[in-house]
């Protein structure tokens, strides 16, 4: 099974999941995840307090809210673990933490991605059909909202396959064509192709 964070991996450089999934080189201390947790332990605890929720909508006064909701689907071979889901009369609306900023006020591509993996997973789980969702970026505190569509729906499923494909066929992709990624990259120890910060 791969897990919807590989969707994020796979986006920042498709080599990550063959190092993680095909060598199982022995995962980078995240320091990042360390303080993701803590952080949202505090944004959970805030959120449980709040009337209506993040991204404040009359609507959402009376919504069950739902934390670290696990998901899977044997059929993508895929599962994750969602910060957290709103659930309304109408509507699931997924929100993913993230504890950075945001793009000049929008989502970051592998973020939106992410995103739209965990909507498939609770299309699935709960019988139901997502029609948004939102990435919560804690350091400029924007609540950004994308519209599933059909076409991203399908994008993302193909990216699924994607990285099913590398992990099955154990074949090394190429890198990621933005080579300033390879500096910040935990993997770059174990990257011959990587761009070294001199
Ligand atoms: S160091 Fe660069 S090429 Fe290697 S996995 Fe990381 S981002 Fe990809």
């Amino acid at each position: 099974m791969i897990t919807v964070s590989d969707v994020k991996q796979y986006l920042y450089c498709p080599k990550i999941i063959y190092f993680d999934h095909v060598l199982h080189v022995p995962k980078p201390f995240d320091q990042k995840l360390e303080t993701g947790k803590e952080k949202h332990d505090s944004i959970t605890a805030k959120e449980k307090r709040r009337k209506g929720a993040l991204f404040y909508d009359q609507e959402l006064d009376q919504a069950e809210k739902m934390f670290r909701v696990a998901l899977e689907s044997n059929n993508l071979g895929l599962r994750g673990i969602l910060d957290y889901l709103v659930r309304t009369k109408q509507e699931f609306i997924p929100v993913d933490y993230k504890f950075g900023f945001s793009h000049n006020g929008c989502i970051h591509l592998n973020h939106k991605y992410q995103l739209v993996a965990y909507a498939i997973l609770v299309e699935e789980n709960f019988k139901t059909i997502v029609r948004r969702g939102f990435i919560h970026y804690s350091r400029d505190r924007v609540n950004a909202q994308i519209d599933l569509s059909d076409e991203i729906r399908r994008r993302t499923l193909k990216m699924i396959r994607e990285i099913g494909q590398i992990i099955e066929e154990e074949i090394e992709p190429v890198s990621t064509k933005n080579p300033g990624r390879c500096m910040d990259c935990e993997y770059s120890r174990y990257c011959v192709g990587s761009q070294s910060v001199d």
